[in-house]
């Protein structure tokens, strides 16, 4: 019960990777506000749990999550944990990518980190205690082909998080960027079902595809990330900041 007391923000956590953070979190203590866009995932997750709370909230609306995270701090306490989860993974051959696809991707995955910690920030007394985390990617830290969009909005996102490490230096908060390879959720069974379309792959064939580009051939299993989320949440990670922790079973870069 470590997060006892603690208020811990997961956008995304109605499904796979940010829905198992949050389950972890809360049966570490945290009362946990999970938001997304979809309200029936949200409530499915929260019926799991008295501690899970959640809020619908799209991160690409500014308003939205300005109001929404305030509100959530007034009900439940400053924001001390915050997962910076929520994010799309649209591929397309750069010569056909189009600036509205463009925007999409930077709209969910970058600014709505940006917004997202900036707002959870906000609702921390100065001296408070915080882990600030966003899911970034392999693709934060190399560039993945026909995905370029997603590539550059994730190298963002670890960009944001060790200028911030920077910006808060010495203080009791830190910032990490979790960076994951393929991992069993919606997103990998969303993009295999494209793949398979385009290629004329099974659905199965297509999974395989995305599993072998792992170090280790096989997709992860989302209590890998929440074991390291919930690691970066600890005493034992306090100075542990500006950090890109690798989840692929091998080293990517
Ligand atoms: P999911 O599709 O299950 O999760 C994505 C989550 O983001 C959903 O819960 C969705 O909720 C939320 N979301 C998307 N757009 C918005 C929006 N505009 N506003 C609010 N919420 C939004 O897949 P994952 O769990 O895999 O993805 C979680 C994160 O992990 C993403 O950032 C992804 O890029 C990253 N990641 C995933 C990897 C993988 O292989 N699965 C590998 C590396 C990183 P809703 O639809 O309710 O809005």
């Amino acid at each position: 019960m470590e997060h006892q007391g603690r208020h811990a923000l997961v956008t995304g956590g109605g499904t796979g990777i940010g829905r198992a953070i949050a389950l972890a979190l809360a049966k570490a203590g945290a009362e946990v506000t999970i938001t997304g866009r979809n309200g029936a995932a949200l409530a499915a997750v929260a019926a799991e749990g008295p501690r899970l709370h959640p809020l619908e909230m799209d991160v690409t609306d500014e308003a939205a999550v300005r109001r929404g995270i305030a509100a959530a701090a007034a009900a439940r306490g400053p924001i001390a944990i915050c997962i910076a989860n929520a994010g799309i993974a649209e591929g397309k051959p750069f010569a056909k990518l189009t600036l509205a696809d463009w925007r999409r991707t930077m709209e969910t995955n970058l600014d709505g980190v940006f917004l997202t910690l900036q707002a959870a920030l906000a609702t921390l007394p100065k001296d408070g205690w915080g882990r600030m985390i966003a899911v970034s990617s392999i693709a934060g830290v190399r560039g993945l082909q026909g995905a370029v969009q997603y590539s550059a909005s994730k190298h963002g996102v670890i960009g944001l998080i060790r200028a911030l490490s920077e910006e808060y230096m010495g203080g009791p908060v830190t910032f990490n960027a979790l960076c994951p390879g393929y991992v069993d959720t919606p997103i990998v069974t969303r993009n295999a079902a494209a793949i398979a379309a385009h290629t004329g792959r099974t659905p199965e064939e297509a999974t395989q595809l995305l599993a072998k580009a792992n170090r280790h051939r096989r997709l992860l299993e989302v209590d890998e990330i929440a074991g390291a989320a919930l690691w970066l949440c600890s005493e034992a990670a306090r100075s542990v900041n500006g950090q890109t922790i690798q989840i692929a079973g091998g080293q990517v870069s």
